[in-house]
């Protein structure tokens, strides 16, 4: 190993002799599936966030899906969510037979604008039955106004919360504000299980939708009600529910994970002050806000391209030249063909998402990143952009 010159990822798992040990563990005992360790992961979840209800699933995408469903939307229904994001954001809107209408991202950061909302709002005339934010990279959206929208036009929130644990904000952690947020627990998140997820909510309904349709609609609670001395095989299915449930082995990872969360983000703060400041008097990148409600799930940083003779695709391949990882989050869904041709769109209809997408790469943040991988990282992309400058007239 040599941090001087060895390959920086852009991310990278945290994991140690614990996940080891609990996977091991669950392994041993002879339960594998969800069982006591889901349901201890779930009730650590809970109280770490300061949410009511924690269900653990085997994937943010299946979360997103059944919170939506829990929301009652259906065929026909529309969704307002960003078009900067993954693709598992929108899709879920699909499967229910609704449809996504994209809002334009703020001037200020990757994150739907919530002007912007209102407008999509009112030019849909009571047609959007929920709002599904994405805080992007971490960074937390505007959640009052986009909660003062939400009474006002009477609509639900999902957030897409995949990037932002934890984020402590004045009120303890992230939780939730919406109606539900899910988080993502794959393996370049912030905590992760291989995949899997876990659905926050306030909302006794709608953890009781979830917790019944997570698990093929079969409502064992309501069977028990009449049937209190019969024996475990019988069960009631109550509705065509899907296979979400999270394993006992992915839940005993995640619970040795969440115990080091705090540490995790503090490693990632520590690595975003630090190239905060040493970014910060470079005129060709603009770095990120640093001010707000942050996960620090991605760095993402901003070329100033007027300043440079490269484009971000080419400055991307001269970092991977000196050995760093990165990637690009993300390509717009309304430039994707499904997208593109199912609500003939283009590129300019979302102008701010479309500019800041060509010139955004995600550089490596992961808790472990050494300062001299910072540093290699900082002198990288100050060295390409001195090489690359564009000379003044
Ligand atoms: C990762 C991610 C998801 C999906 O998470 P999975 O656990 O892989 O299903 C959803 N939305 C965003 C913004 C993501 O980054």
């Amino acid at each position: 190993m040599n941090p001087n010159t060895d390959f920086i990822p852009f991310a990278k798992p945290s994991t140690g002799v614990e996940e080891e040990n609990a996977a091991v563990r669950v392994i041993r005992s002879g339960w594998l599936t969800s069982g006591i360790e889901v349901k201890q992961f779930e009730k650590e979840f809970a109280e770490f966030v300061g949410v009511k209800h924690a269900l653990a699933i085997n994937s943010a995408t299946a979360g997103l899906h059944l919170a939506l469903e829990a929301l009652g939307i259906q065929k026909g229904d529309l969704v307002a969510t960003p078009s900067y994001t993954f693709t598992a954001t929108s899709e879920v809107i699909r499967y229910l037979g609704a449809d996504p209408v994209f809002v334009d991202i703020e001037k200020g950061s990757w994150n739907m604008d919530p002007q912007k909302l209102e407008e999509v709002i009112i030019s849909h005339k009571g047609k959007i039955k929920a709002v599904l934010p994405v805080h992007m990279g971490g960074q937390h959206c505007r959640m009052n106004e986009i909660c003062a929208l939400a009474e006002k036009y009477d609509l639900k929130i999902l957030e897409d919360a995949a990037h932002s644990f934890p984020v402590d904000t004045d009120r303890g952690y992230s939780g939730t504000i919406g109606d539900a947020g899910v988080y993502s627990f794959y393996a370049n998140k912030t905590i992760t299980t291989g995949e899997g997820g876990m659905l926050v909510t306030n909302n006794d309904e709608i953890a009781k939708r979830v917790s019944i349709m997570r698990l093929h609609g079969i409502d064992r609670d309501v069977w028990n009600r009449y049937t209190s001395s019969e024996g475990s095989w019988k069960y009631a299915v109550v509705a065509a529910g899907f296979k979400y449930n999270m394993t006992d082995i992915a839940a005993a990872i995640g619970r040795e994970q969440l115990k080091k969360a705090q540490r995790f983000l503090s490693d990632r703060k520590a690595i975003a002050d630090q190239y905060s400041s040493g970014l910060s008097h470079i005129d060709f990148i603009q770095s990120p806000p640093t001010a707000v409600y942050h996960s620090w799930h991605l760095y993402i940083i901003r070329l100033i391209e007027e300043k440079l003779t490269i484009g971000r695709d080419r400055f991307i391949e001269e970092l991977k030249k000196l050995g760093i990882g990165t990637s690009v989050h993300y390509i717009p869904l309304h430039t994707m063909p499904y997208y593109r041709e199912l609500y003939s769109l283009k590129e300019s209809d979302f102008p701010e998402t479309w500019e800041k997408y060509n010139c955004s790469i995600s550089i490596p943040i992961f808790p472990g990143m050494s300062e001299t991988q910072v540093n290699r990282v900082i002198s990288a992309i100050k060295n390409i952009g001195e090489q690359f400058r564009r000379s003044h007239i």
